[in-house]
């Protein structure tokens, strides 16, 4: 027992509700232009988070605008679907 685990921040997937620390979830950011696949988990603006690219495919065009509060084009939700496949083959 450490108490280092009372200082990890949980997330939840808005997908499928799966919980995790900040480190273990893909962060989705709402920028000027829509959404963006943000890397660093870092970006200023509104973020959601997700487990993994399927997850990210379940809500891309529902829930995930709203919990952005955003407008997703179907064009940026493919190339954040693409960020998120080529992330997960880099970790
Ligand atoms: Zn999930």
């Amino acid at each position: 027992m450490t108490q280092e685990n009372a200082h990890i921040h949980e997330r939840t997937c808005i997908a499928c509700g799966q919980k995790a620390s900040k480190a273990g979830l893909l962060r989705i950011v709402r920028t000027s232009e829509g959404i963006a696949f943000d890397a660093t988990g870092k970006a200023a603006g509104r973020g959601a988070y997700v487990c993994s690219p399927a997850c990210f495919e379940k809500v891309r065009t529902g829930r995930l605008a709203h919990a952005l509060k955003a407008n997703v084009s179907e064009d940026q939700a493919q190339a954040v679907a693409q960020a998120l496949q080529a992330h997960m083959q880099t970790v």
